[in-house]
């Protein structure tokens, strides 16, 4: 593997891991699937184990890579092996044990600003999408200020796909660029507004700390920011903190994240270092308290619209909501009721609470989607195993069932919980003939 550069290492533009594996992909000049399943055949090999990441196509989507599943840990791991090069930092994996809900704070979707795109290809260099595009709270472009788009202006297909052969400001379904659209003046936010500075900052921040805050698995420590919250506990009473305190514990679920059990969101850990003039990563790393108190003092700002209280308490327009979930529930392929809830930006609490009728319809058709899946799968295994053994075109191989496997599992896209049942009764029945 060639050793390709990270784009915007070490910055808080640093370039997010689907991207990253897409443009390695692209220069390998093989489709994204082809270039997983190579990475996926050298960690089995590092492993000396031979079949635990087989068929990378079947099992990776692009937006798993971006939550704290195995996946990205593993393909940090194998790039470090094959090139030497650290990515750790084009991924969330650091944040990993102090912000514990990346379902609703990481948007997986592809999204891109195609002035960026633009202004990249100008400069003779090559699209991205960037890791801070992923973050949920991050609607507009932190530089240019313009909404990001999450599908294309021309066709309308997200970006998500993993089979991808173009370069990333090109759609992958229509071929033409992403970096073209007008904006009207009114989608632009102004200049002034509270902007995701802070969360740049804090990917600025994260690949240059290391020593004590960081462990030797490249994750933040938790003990920092239980320091950071013991640091507050203690002194939330006197007037430097007042307004960081009169926001924990106005609101139920803050409260509960900073005293109570709940895992602490990246909302709120935003909110105090706002609130008490600190940076993110300080507030993380147990530094609260870095600041002189006069610089407190004069730090009286109201908090900012996009971090102010209640917001995910706004009223639902119920009729809007049944709408959007009934187009959803008829889709093509049937969702499951995680993903329905996950488009259409709702809780699944609140679908449950609402439409329970809707739920179950959404439950039992994904459901029966599953089962035809299934029953689809046992049915091409069977075919398979049967031509195995019965075909003139198989006549050079050896018909065992050991064989039959191996050389099924190369051939097809199926794996063995399908193939071993169906080799096993096709071979039965060759044996009686
Ligand atoms: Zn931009
Ligand atoms: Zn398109």
């Amino acid at each position: 593997m060639f050793d390709i550069p990270l784009m915007g290492e070490g910055t808080g533009s640093v370039e997010a891991l689907p991207s990253y594996l897409h443009r390695c992909a692209y220069h390998h000049a093989v489709p994204t699937t082809k270039f997983l399943e190579y990475l996926h055949r050298e960690c089995n090999r590092l492993h000396d184990q031979k079949q635990t990441y087989f068929k990378a196509s079947q099992t990776v989507s692009m937006r798993s890579l971006l939550t704290y599943g195995e996946y990205p840990r593993m393909y940090v791991k194998v790039i470090k092996h094959l090139t030497g090069r650290d990515v750790a930092s084009a991924t969330f994996l650091p944040l990993m044990a102090v912000v514990s809900q990346p379902q609703v704070e990481i948007c997986r979707s592809a999204r891109w600003c195609p002035e960026c795109f633009k202004s990249i290809r100008d400069l003779g260099s090559e699209p991205y999408i960037k890791l801070v595009w992923h973050l949920s709270e991050v609607t507009h472009c932190p530089h240019h200020h313009t909404p990001l788009l999450e599908a294309c202006p021309h066709c309308g297909a997200d970006q998500n796909a993993v089979g991808r052969k173009l370069p990333l400001d090109v759609c992958h379904k229509c071929e033409r660029s992403l970096s073209e659209r007008t904006v009207a003046p009114a989608e632009i936010s102004p200049s002034w507004a509270y902007q995701a500075g802070d969360l740049l900052r804090l990917l600025t921040h994260i690949p240059h700390r290391s020593g004590d805050c960081i462990n030797t698995r490249g994750l933040i420590k938790p003990e920092g920011l239980e320091r950071s919250i013991n640091d507050f506990s203690i002194r939330c009473a006197e007037p430097e903190f007042d307004a960081a305190y009169e926001y924990c514990w106005t609101n139920k679920d803050v409260r509960k994240q900073v005293w109570g059990c709940q895992s602490i969101s990246l909302r709120t850990v935003r909110a105090l270092a706002h609130l008490t003039n600190v940076d993110i990563i300080d507030v993380l790393t147990g530094n609260l308290l870095n600041r002189t108190k006069a610089m407190r003092y004069l730090w009286r700002q109201p908090v900012p619209e996009p971090l102010a209280l209640n917001r995910s308490r706004d009223k639902h327009d119920h009729g809007k909501c049944f709408q959007r979930l009934t187009e959803l529930a008829r889709s093509e392929t049937p969702l499951s009721l995680k993903e329905v809830a996950r488009r259409a930006g709702l809780s699944i609490g609140y679908i449950n609470y609402r439409f329970p009728v809707l739920k179950q319809q959404i439950v039992a058709r994904y459901e029966k989607h599953l089962e035809q899946l299934a029953l689809d799968k046992h049915h091409r295994a069977m075919q398979a195993a049967l031509r195995y053994f019965n075909s003139s075109q198989y006549e050079k191989h050896p018909k065992s069932r050991k064989q039959a496997l191996k050389h099924l599992l190369d051939e097809t896209d199926l794996t063995k919980l399908y193939l071993k049942p169906a080799i096993e009764s096709a071979y039965q029945k060759y044996q009686q003939q």
